[in-house]
């Protein structure tokens, strides 16, 4: 069974058995935005209303 964690992204609720969901993430990894569009459903990234 993989070891699911969240993933790396700062803003990215996904769960993931790789340091990043997705390569959106990845490519992302040192920016601090405020909101995630890796585009995975359940991700809870966008915190706007
Ligand atoms: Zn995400
Ligand atoms: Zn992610
Ligand atoms: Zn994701």
């Amino acid at each position: 069974m993989a070891d699911q964690k969240k993933c790396a992204h700062a803003a990215c609720t996904c769960m993931t058995d790789k340091k990043y969901c997705s390569k959106f993430c990845e490519d992302r990894k040192d920016t601090a935005e405020i909101a995630c569009e890796c585009g995975h459903p359940g991700c809870k990234g966008d915190i706007a209303s």
